[in-house]
Protein backbone atom coordinates (compact mmCIF):
# COMPACT_ATOMS: atom_id res chain seq x y z
CA UNK A 1 0.00 0.00 0.00
CA UNK A 2 1.56 3.72 -0.52
CA UNK A 3 0.04 6.15 1.99
CA UNK A 4 -0.29 10.16 1.04
CA UNK A 5 -2.05 12.72 2.41
CA UNK A 6 -2.35 15.14 -0.39
CA UNK A 7 -3.56 16.17 -3.71
CA UNK A 8 -0.10 16.46 -5.70
CA UNK A 9 -1.21 18.46 -9.11
CA UNK A 10 -3.65 15.21 -9.56
CA UNK A 11 -5.59 15.74 -12.90
CA UNK A 12 -8.88 13.82 -13.28
CA UNK A 13 -9.29 10.98 -15.82
CA UNK A 14 -12.05 11.34 -18.73
CA UNK A 15 -12.49 7.81 -20.11
CA UNK A 16 -12.05 8.50 -23.70
CA UNK A 17 -8.16 9.80 -22.78
CA UNK A 18 -7.23 6.78 -20.43
CA UNK A 19 -4.86 9.02 -18.45
CA UNK A 20 -3.78 12.36 -17.54
CA UNK A 21 -5.91 14.79 -19.52
CA UNK A 22 -7.72 17.97 -17.29
CA UNK A 23 -11.42 18.63 -17.13
CA UNK A 24 -11.52 21.23 -19.00
CA UNK A 25 -15.26 22.44 -20.28
CA UNK A 26 -13.71 22.40 -23.83
CA UNK A 27 -12.90 18.41 -22.65
CA UNK A 28 -16.46 18.23 -21.36
CA UNK A 29 -17.80 19.31 -24.67
CA UNK A 30 -16.28 16.80 -26.43
CA UNK A 31 -16.15 13.79 -24.31
CA UNK A 32 -20.34 14.42 -24.46
CA UNK A 33 -19.39 13.49 -28.56
CA UNK A 34 -17.94 10.33 -28.23
CA UNK A 35 -20.35 8.52 -27.08
CA UNK A 36 -19.72 5.36 -28.63
CA UNK A 37 -15.98 5.34 -26.06
CA UNK A 38 -18.06 5.91 -23.38
CA UNK A 39 -16.53 3.99 -19.75
CA UNK A 40 -19.10 3.07 -17.72
CA UNK A 41 -19.18 3.76 -13.96
CA UNK A 42 -21.16 2.71 -10.90
CA UNK A 43 -21.54 4.19 -7.24
CA UNK A 44 -22.31 2.65 -4.07
CA UNK A 45 -23.45 4.48 -1.06
CA UNK A 46 -23.57 3.10 2.56
CA UNK A 47 -24.48 5.32 5.48
CA UNK A 48 -26.78 8.35 6.12
CA UNK A 49 -28.47 10.89 3.78
CA UNK A 50 -24.94 13.01 3.77
CA UNK A 51 -23.42 10.71 2.33
CA UNK A 52 -26.25 10.17 -0.53
CA UNK A 53 -25.67 13.77 -1.32
CA UNK A 54 -22.25 13.50 -1.52
CA UNK A 55 -22.50 10.43 -3.97
CA UNK A 56 -24.94 12.31 -6.20
CA UNK A 57 -22.09 14.88 -6.83
CA UNK A 58 -20.14 11.84 -7.72
CA UNK A 59 -23.23 11.04 -10.42
CA UNK A 60 -22.84 14.11 -11.53
CA UNK A 61 -19.23 14.21 -11.90
CA UNK A 62 -18.96 10.91 -13.74
CA UNK A 63 -21.94 12.45 -16.39
CA UNK A 64 -20.04 15.78 -17.07
CA UNK A 65 -16.92 13.61 -17.50
CA UNK A 66 -18.35 11.26 -20.26
CA UNK A 67 -19.05 8.50 -18.46
CA UNK A 68 -22.26 6.30 -18.40
CA UNK A 69 -23.33 5.86 -14.79
CA UNK A 70 -24.93 2.00 -14.60
CA UNK A 71 -26.79 1.06 -11.93
CA UNK A 72 -24.43 -0.41 -8.83
CA UNK A 73 -24.57 -4.42 -9.67
CA UNK A 74 -24.14 -4.53 -13.22
CA UNK A 75 -20.92 -4.59 -14.96
CA UNK A 76 -18.65 -2.09 -14.90
CA UNK A 77 -15.04 -0.30 -15.36
CA UNK A 78 -14.88 2.20 -12.53
CA UNK A 79 -16.81 1.56 -8.84
CA UNK A 80 -16.97 4.66 -6.21
CA UNK A 81 -18.18 3.47 -2.64
CA UNK A 82 -18.84 6.03 -0.73
CA UNK A 83 -18.54 4.23 2.60
CA UNK A 84 -19.85 4.27 6.57
CA UNK A 85 -18.37 3.35 9.86
CA UNK A 86 -21.19 3.68 12.26
CA UNK A 87 -21.07 0.32 12.82
CA UNK A 88 -19.69 -2.96 12.66
CA UNK A 89 -22.54 -4.07 10.42
CA UNK A 90 -22.08 -0.84 8.04
CA UNK A 91 -18.27 -1.66 7.62
CA UNK A 92 -19.63 -5.44 6.62
CA UNK A 93 -21.45 -4.22 3.66
CA UNK A 94 -19.05 -2.10 2.52
CA UNK A 95 -16.48 -4.88 2.47
CA UNK A 96 -19.28 -6.90 0.76
CA UNK A 97 -20.36 -3.82 -1.75
CA UNK A 98 -16.45 -4.19 -2.95
CA UNK A 99 -16.03 -8.26 -3.49
CA UNK A 100 -19.71 -8.28 -5.17
CA UNK A 101 -18.20 -5.44 -7.75
CA UNK A 102 -15.11 -7.63 -8.04
CA UNK A 103 -16.82 -11.18 -8.73
CA UNK A 104 -18.95 -9.27 -11.80
CA UNK A 105 -16.58 -6.78 -13.01
CA UNK A 106 -12.77 -8.26 -11.99
CA UNK A 107 -11.06 -5.93 -14.30
CA UNK A 108 -12.73 -2.74 -12.52
CA UNK A 109 -10.91 0.41 -11.22
CA UNK A 110 -12.25 0.16 -7.39
CA UNK A 111 -11.88 3.46 -5.05
CA UNK A 112 -12.91 3.17 -1.74
CA UNK A 113 -14.08 6.48 -0.16
CA UNK A 114 -15.92 7.83 3.04
CA UNK A 115 -15.98 7.55 6.72
CA UNK A 116 -14.75 3.87 6.73
CA UNK A 117 -11.84 4.71 4.20
CA UNK A 118 -10.41 7.00 6.90
CA UNK A 119 -10.78 5.33 9.62
CA UNK A 120 -10.35 1.30 8.40
CA UNK A 121 -7.97 2.33 5.26
CA UNK A 122 -5.78 -0.95 5.85
CA UNK A 123 -8.34 -3.43 6.14
CA UNK A 124 -10.10 -1.83 2.92
CA UNK A 125 -6.36 -2.20 1.78
CA UNK A 126 -6.63 -5.81 2.30
CA UNK A 127 -9.20 -6.71 -0.09
CA UNK A 128 -7.58 -7.92 -2.99
CA UNK A 129 -8.63 -5.73 -6.10
CA UNK A 130 -9.22 -2.12 -4.44
CA UNK A 131 -7.10 0.53 -5.89
CA UNK A 132 -7.62 3.29 -4.63
CA UNK A 133 -9.02 4.65 -0.58
CA UNK A 134 -9.31 8.64 0.17
CA UNK A 135 -9.95 9.71 3.64
CA UNK A 136 -12.32 12.21 4.34
CA UNK A 137 -10.34 15.08 3.17
CA UNK A 138 -10.16 14.75 -0.01
CA UNK A 139 -13.23 12.45 -0.62
CA UNK A 140 -15.40 15.40 -2.89
CA UNK A 141 -12.39 15.18 -5.26
CA UNK A 142 -11.79 11.14 -5.51
CA UNK A 143 -12.07 11.50 -9.80
CA UNK A 144 -9.46 13.83 -9.12
CA UNK A 145 -7.02 10.85 -8.26
CA UNK A 146 -8.13 8.58 -10.62
CA UNK A 147 -5.95 9.84 -13.48
CA UNK A 148 -6.14 5.92 -15.61
CA UNK A 149 -8.80 3.23 -14.96
CA UNK A 150 -5.79 0.82 -15.27
CA UNK A 151 -5.59 -1.12 -12.11
CA UNK A 152 -2.61 -0.76 -9.08
CA UNK A 153 -0.50 -3.45 -7.90
CA UNK A 154 -1.19 -1.99 -4.50
CA UNK A 155 -4.00 0.29 -3.61
CA UNK A 156 -2.96 3.96 -3.27
CA UNK A 157 -4.15 5.64 0.04
CA UNK A 158 -4.54 9.05 0.31
CA UNK A 159 -5.39 10.14 3.48
CA UNK A 160 -5.04 13.33 6.00
CA UNK A 161 -6.67 15.35 8.86
CA UNK A 162 -10.06 16.60 7.15
CA UNK A 163 -9.01 20.86 7.99
CA UNK A 164 -11.60 22.63 9.58
CA UNK A 165 -12.03 25.60 6.44
CA UNK A 166 -14.81 26.32 5.25
CA UNK A 167 -15.59 24.47 2.02
CA UNK A 168 -16.89 24.57 -1.49
CA UNK A 169 -18.21 21.93 -3.54
CA UNK A 170 -17.20 21.04 -7.44
CA UNK A 171 -20.73 20.32 -8.95
CA UNK A 172 -24.64 19.34 -8.29
CA UNK A 173 -25.95 16.69 -7.05
CA UNK A 174 -27.44 14.06 -9.60
CA UNK A 175 -30.55 12.81 -7.74
CA UNK A 176 -33.20 9.99 -9.47
CA UNK A 177 -36.20 11.22 -6.64
CA UNK A 178 -37.78 14.11 -6.25
CA UNK A 179 -36.50 15.10 -3.45
CA UNK A 180 -32.56 16.20 -3.16
CA UNK A 181 -30.32 17.03 -0.78
CA UNK A 182 -27.72 19.93 -0.16
CA UNK A 183 -24.87 19.45 1.81
CA UNK A 184 -24.33 22.48 3.66
CA UNK A 185 -21.77 21.51 6.47
CA UNK A 186 -19.58 18.27 8.20
CA UNK A 187 -17.51 17.63 10.45
CA UNK A 188 -18.65 17.33 14.68
CA UNK A 189 -16.94 19.08 17.71
CA UNK A 190 -19.85 17.43 20.24
CA UNK A 191 -17.54 13.76 21.08
CA UNK A 192 -20.39 11.88 21.92
CA UNK A 193 -18.70 8.98 23.71
CA UNK A 194 -20.48 5.92 21.34
CA UNK A 195 -19.62 8.16 17.82
CA UNK A 196 -16.66 8.02 15.43
CA UNK A 197 -17.84 10.97 13.25
CA UNK A 198 -15.55 12.96 14.76
CA UNK A 199 -12.57 10.98 13.89
CA UNK A 200 -14.06 9.94 10.31
CA UNK A 201 -15.18 13.17 8.87
CA UNK A 202 -13.28 15.42 11.66
CA UNK A 203 -14.20 18.50 12.83
CA UNK A 204 -16.83 20.85 12.07
CA UNK A 205 -16.81 22.98 9.08
CA UNK A 206 -19.29 24.81 6.87
CA UNK A 207 -19.81 25.21 3.67
CA UNK A 208 -19.34 29.08 1.88
CA UNK A 209 -23.00 30.45 1.61
CA UNK A 210 -22.54 31.32 -1.80
CA UNK A 211 -21.67 27.54 -2.99
CA UNK A 212 -24.39 26.04 -1.37
CA UNK A 213 -26.88 28.80 -2.97
CA UNK A 214 -25.66 28.13 -6.24
CA UNK A 215 -26.35 24.31 -5.91
CA UNK A 216 -29.56 25.12 -3.89
CA UNK A 217 -30.56 27.33 -7.22
CA UNK A 218 -29.40 24.57 -9.19
CA UNK A 219 -31.50 21.96 -7.97
CA UNK A 220 -34.42 23.74 -8.20
CA UNK A 221 -33.76 24.66 -12.08
CA UNK A 222 -33.70 20.81 -12.76
CA UNK A 223 -36.96 20.43 -11.44
CA UNK A 224 -36.61 19.37 -7.51
CA UNK A 225 -38.88 20.97 -5.41
CA UNK A 226 -38.18 19.46 -1.92
CA UNK A 227 -34.58 20.10 -1.05
CA UNK A 228 -33.76 18.73 2.40
CA UNK A 229 -30.71 20.18 4.38
CA UNK A 230 -27.85 17.88 5.78
CA UNK A 231 -24.84 17.96 7.62
CA UNK A 232 -23.05 15.91 10.43
CA UNK A 233 -24.00 18.84 12.91
CA UNK A 234 -26.20 21.36 11.03
CA UNK A 235 -27.16 23.04 13.78
CA UNK A 236 -23.55 24.48 14.31
CA UNK A 237 -23.41 25.85 10.88
CA UNK A 238 -21.20 28.90 10.85
CA UNK A 239 -19.46 30.82 7.74
CA UNK A 240 -18.50 34.45 7.46
CA UNK A 241 -20.71 35.24 10.29
CA UNK A 242 -23.94 33.11 9.14
CA UNK A 243 -25.70 30.90 11.16
CA UNK A 244 -27.89 27.95 10.41
CA UNK A 245 -31.09 29.96 10.29
CA UNK A 246 -29.07 32.55 7.69
CA UNK A 247 -29.09 29.57 5.54
CA UNK A 248 -32.37 28.87 5.96
CA UNK A 249 -33.89 32.27 5.17
CA UNK A 250 -31.61 32.86 2.57
CA UNK A 251 -32.31 29.46 0.37
CA UNK A 252 -36.33 30.25 0.98
CA UNK A 253 -35.41 33.42 -1.55
CA UNK A 254 -34.13 30.91 -4.20
CA UNK A 255 -36.31 31.70 -6.93
CA UNK A 256 -38.78 28.14 -7.51
CA UNK A 257 -38.18 26.86 -4.09
CA UNK A 258 -41.27 24.80 -3.07
CA UNK A 259 -40.11 23.26 0.50
CA UNK A 260 -37.03 23.14 2.65
CA UNK A 261 -36.42 20.62 5.04
CA UNK A 262 -34.12 20.20 7.64
CA UNK A 263 -32.71 16.80 8.47
CA UNK A 264 -31.26 15.40 11.96
CA UNK A 265 -30.57 18.37 13.90
CA UNK A 266 -28.92 18.39 17.30
CA UNK A 267 -31.44 19.68 20.41
CA UNK A 268 -28.91 22.07 22.08
CA UNK A 269 -28.09 23.46 18.49
CA UNK A 270 -31.90 24.87 17.65
CA UNK A 271 -32.54 28.32 18.97
CA UNK A 272 -35.80 29.77 19.31
CA UNK A 273 -35.51 32.10 16.43
CA UNK A 274 -35.28 28.91 14.45
CA UNK A 275 -38.71 27.71 16.28
CA UNK A 276 -40.57 31.09 15.64
CA UNK A 277 -38.98 30.71 11.94
CA UNK A 278 -40.16 27.67 11.34
CA UNK A 279 -43.58 28.35 12.39
CA UNK A 280 -44.72 30.96 10.18
CA UNK A 281 -42.89 29.70 7.09
CA UNK A 282 -44.56 28.30 4.19
CA UNK A 283 -41.66 26.91 2.70
CA UNK A 284 -40.12 25.42 5.42
CA UNK A 285 -41.52 22.23 6.62
CA UNK A 286 -42.82 21.97 10.19
CA UNK A 287 -40.96 18.92 10.82
CA UNK A 288 -37.93 18.38 13.15
CA UNK A 289 -35.23 15.38 13.46
CA UNK A 290 -33.94 15.83 16.93
CA UNK A 291 -31.86 12.88 18.55
CA UNK A 292 -32.59 11.59 22.18
CA UNK A 293 -30.60 8.68 22.51
CA UNK A 294 -32.06 7.62 25.89
CA UNK A 295 -33.91 9.31 28.32
CA UNK A 296 -31.93 8.38 31.30
CA UNK A 297 -29.75 10.97 32.57
CA UNK A 298 -26.88 8.43 33.83
CA UNK A 299 -27.11 6.92 30.03
CA UNK A 300 -27.42 10.45 28.65
CA UNK A 301 -24.19 11.68 30.63
CA UNK A 302 -22.37 8.46 29.58
CA UNK A 303 -22.89 9.06 25.75
CA UNK A 304 -21.55 12.71 26.87
CA UNK A 305 -24.83 14.33 25.03
CA UNK A 306 -25.16 17.97 26.12
CA UNK A 307 -28.56 17.80 27.65
CA UNK A 308 -30.04 16.32 30.56
CA UNK A 309 -33.40 14.63 30.15
CA UNK A 310 -35.44 17.30 31.43
CA UNK A 311 -33.84 19.66 29.37
CA UNK A 312 -34.99 17.39 26.12
CA UNK A 313 -38.63 17.45 27.14
CA UNK A 314 -38.47 20.92 27.85
CA UNK A 315 -37.61 21.70 24.29
CA UNK A 316 -39.77 19.47 22.37
CA UNK A 317 -42.39 20.58 24.24
CA UNK A 318 -41.39 24.16 23.51
CA UNK A 319 -41.29 23.53 20.31
CA UNK A 320 -44.20 22.14 20.14
CA UNK A 321 -46.28 24.96 21.65
CA UNK A 322 -44.72 27.28 19.05
CA UNK A 323 -45.24 25.33 16.05
CA UNK A 324 -48.47 23.59 16.55
CA UNK A 325 -48.67 20.28 14.22
CA UNK A 326 -45.42 19.87 13.98
CA UNK A 327 -43.96 16.50 13.21
CA UNK A 328 -41.30 15.62 15.93
CA UNK A 329 -38.76 12.60 15.29
CA UNK A 330 -36.16 11.24 17.17
CA UNK A 331 -33.27 8.68 17.40
CA UNK A 332 -33.01 6.54 20.30
CA UNK A 333 -30.43 3.92 20.78
CA UNK A 334 -30.80 0.68 22.72
CA UNK A 335 -27.63 -0.98 24.73
CA UNK A 336 -25.58 1.65 25.32
CA UNK A 337 -22.86 0.19 28.09
CA UNK A 338 -24.60 0.22 31.67
CA UNK A 339 -28.23 0.40 30.78
CA UNK A 340 -30.06 -1.42 32.73
CA UNK A 341 -33.52 -2.29 32.81
CA UNK A 342 -34.61 0.69 34.80
CA UNK A 343 -32.42 2.91 32.93
CA UNK A 344 -34.31 1.55 29.55
CA UNK A 345 -37.61 1.64 30.97
CA UNK A 346 -37.25 5.44 31.37
CA UNK A 347 -36.64 5.25 27.94
CA UNK A 348 -39.98 3.86 27.35
CA UNK A 349 -41.09 6.52 29.08
CA UNK A 350 -39.68 9.10 27.94
CA UNK A 351 -40.78 8.77 24.18
CA UNK A 352 -44.32 7.64 25.21
CA UNK A 353 -45.05 11.14 27.03
CA UNK A 354 -43.63 12.78 23.97
CA UNK A 355 -45.23 13.76 20.77
CA UNK A 356 -43.40 11.58 18.23
CA UNK A 357 -45.02 10.71 15.09
CA UNK A 358 -41.94 8.17 15.01
CA UNK A 359 -38.74 6.83 16.32
CA UNK A 360 -35.57 5.72 14.62
CA UNK A 361 -34.28 2.93 16.75
CA UNK A 362 -30.36 1.80 17.09
CA UNK A 363 -28.58 -0.35 18.69
CA UNK A 364 -25.13 0.49 20.29
CA UNK A 365 -21.97 -0.97 18.41
CA UNK A 366 -18.61 -1.02 19.50
CA UNK A 367 -16.45 2.04 18.00
CA UNK A 368 -12.78 1.49 18.26
CA UNK A 369 -11.14 4.64 19.72
CA UNK A 370 -13.91 5.56 21.25
CA UNK A 371 -14.69 6.99 24.81
CA UNK A 372 -17.63 4.53 25.32
CA UNK A 373 -15.64 1.39 24.08
CA UNK A 374 -13.59 1.57 27.74
CA UNK A 375 -17.06 0.95 29.42
CA UNK A 376 -17.43 -2.33 30.91
CA UNK A 377 -20.97 -3.44 31.56
CA UNK A 378 -22.45 -4.16 28.00
CA UNK A 379 -25.61 -5.64 27.31
CA UNK A 380 -25.95 -8.86 26.00
CA UNK A 381 -27.29 -8.67 22.42
CA UNK A 382 -30.31 -10.99 23.07
CA UNK A 383 -31.91 -7.80 25.45
CA UNK A 384 -31.17 -5.34 22.97
CA UNK A 385 -32.91 -7.17 20.67
CA UNK A 386 -36.00 -7.57 22.97
CA UNK A 387 -35.76 -3.59 23.72
CA UNK A 388 -35.41 -2.82 20.02
CA UNK A 389 -38.35 -4.59 19.37
CA UNK A 390 -40.09 -2.91 21.68
CA UNK A 391 -39.15 0.64 20.80
CA UNK A 392 -39.99 -0.02 17.18
CA UNK A 393 -43.66 -1.26 18.44
CA UNK A 394 -44.07 2.25 20.07
CA UNK A 395 -42.59 3.48 16.72
CA UNK A 396 -45.51 1.97 14.94
CA UNK A 397 -48.41 2.75 17.21
CA UNK A 398 -46.68 6.44 17.02
CA UNK A 399 -46.73 6.30 13.07
CA UNK A 400 -50.68 5.43 12.99
CA UNK A 401 -51.60 7.93 15.72
CA UNK A 402 -50.11 10.95 13.89
CA UNK A 403 -51.10 9.92 10.83
CA UNK A 404 -54.74 9.66 12.14
CA UNK A 405 -55.22 12.58 12.83
CA UNK A 406 -54.79 13.78 9.55
CA UNK A 407 -57.94 11.92 8.46
CA UNK A 408 -60.68 14.46 7.58
CA UNK A 409 -58.28 17.25 6.54
CA UNK A 410 -56.75 18.12 3.46
CA UNK A 411 -53.30 18.47 2.72
CA UNK A 412 -50.62 19.20 0.61
CA UNK A 413 -48.33 16.34 -0.84
CA UNK A 414 -45.67 16.20 -3.29
CA UNK A 415 -45.83 13.44 -5.15
CA UNK A 416 -42.85 10.95 -5.93
CA UNK A 417 -43.86 7.58 -7.56
CA UNK A 418 -46.48 5.23 -7.95
CA UNK A 419 -46.28 1.65 -5.83
CA UNK A 420 -46.51 -1.55 -6.68
CA UNK A 421 -50.71 -1.36 -6.51
CA UNK A 422 -50.61 1.43 -9.27
CA UNK A 423 -51.57 4.04 -6.32
CA UNK A 424 -49.30 7.19 -5.91
CA UNK A 425 -47.51 7.69 -2.83
CA UNK A 426 -45.72 11.29 -1.26
CA UNK A 427 -45.18 13.05 2.04
CA UNK A 428 -46.52 15.69 3.27
CA UNK A 429 -44.37 18.71 4.81
CA UNK A 430 -45.01 16.86 8.17
CA UNK A 431 -43.92 13.32 6.92
CA UNK A 432 -46.73 11.57 6.33
CA UNK A 433 -46.78 9.15 3.46
CA UNK A 434 -49.67 9.74 1.78
CA UNK A 435 -51.80 7.16 -1.06
CA UNK A 436 -53.57 8.40 -4.07
CA UNK A 437 -55.53 6.58 -6.54
CA UNK A 438 -55.20 8.89 -10.14
CA UNK A 439 -54.78 8.22 -13.72
CA UNK A 440 -52.69 11.28 -13.94
CA UNK A 441 -48.85 11.60 -13.90
CA UNK A 442 -48.40 12.82 -10.29
CA UNK A 443 -44.67 12.24 -10.19
CA UNK A 444 -42.75 15.53 -8.77
CA UNK A 445 -45.92 17.28 -8.13
CA UNK A 446 -47.51 19.25 -5.23
CA UNK A 447 -51.52 18.55 -5.05
CA UNK A 448 -54.12 19.01 -2.47
CA UNK A 449 -55.34 15.83 -0.93
CA UNK A 450 -58.26 14.91 0.95
CA UNK A 451 -57.24 12.05 3.63
CA UNK A 452 -59.87 10.04 3.93
CA UNK A 453 -58.32 6.87 5.90
CA UNK A 454 -55.33 4.53 6.45
CA UNK A 455 -53.92 1.64 5.11
CA UNK A 456 -51.19 0.16 6.84
CA UNK A 457 -49.17 2.95 8.27
CA UNK A 458 -49.96 5.64 5.61
CA UNK A 459 -53.21 7.92 4.74
CA UNK A 460 -55.28 7.48 1.91
CA UNK A 461 -57.01 10.10 0.08
CA UNK A 462 -58.24 11.54 -2.45
CA UNK A 463 -56.95 14.66 -4.85
CA UNK A 464 -59.10 17.70 -4.17
CA UNK A 465 -59.80 18.81 -7.96
CA UNK A 466 -58.60 22.49 -9.20
CA UNK A 467 -61.08 25.23 -8.35
CA UNK A 468 -63.17 23.10 -6.45
CA UNK A 469 -65.25 24.61 -3.95
CA UNK A 470 -63.29 22.63 -1.56
CA UNK A 471 -60.14 23.61 -2.35
CA UNK A 472 -61.08 27.41 -2.30
CA UNK A 473 -62.47 26.71 1.15
CA UNK A 474 -59.98 24.29 2.49
CA UNK A 475 -57.39 25.10 5.50
CA UNK A 476 -54.40 23.24 3.88
CA UNK A 477 -51.45 21.18 6.62
CA UNK A 478 -48.66 21.11 6.11
S1 LIG B 1 -23.43 15.05 17.81
FE1 LIG B 1 -22.54 13.24 18.76
S2 LIG B 1 -23.58 11.54 17.70
FE2 LIG B 1 -23.85 13.33 16.42
S3 LIG B 1 -22.13 13.27 14.98
FE3 LIG B 1 -21.51 14.56 16.71
S4 LIG B 1 -20.40 13.16 18.05
FE4 LIG B 1 -21.59 11.87 16.64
Amino acid sequence: MVEGNGLLNRRRLTPTEGSNPSLSAVTRDALKCTKAMERRASLHTIGCRLNQSETAVFSHQLRTSGFQVVPFGEPTDLFILNTCSVTHGAEADCRRAIRQTLQRSPNAFIAVTGCYAQTGASTLGMIPGVDLIVGSQHKMAVLDLIPSLEKRNAPEIVRGNPNRNDFVIDGIGHFETTRATLKVQDGCDFMCSFCNIPFARGRERSRTMDDLLREGQALVDRGHKEIVLSGVNIGQYESEGNSFLDVIKYLEKVSGIVRIRISSIEPTTIPDALLEHMAQSSILCHYLHVPLQSGDDDVLRGMQRRYSVCEYVEFIEKAAHIIPGACFGTDVMVGFPGEGENEFERTVDVVNALPFSYLHVFSYSERPGTAAEKIVEKVHPRIVKARSRKLRDISQSKRLASCQRYIGTTVSVLFEQRDSDGCWIGLTGTYVRVSVRADEELANKLRPVHIAGMMGDKAVGTLVARNSRSEKHLVMVS
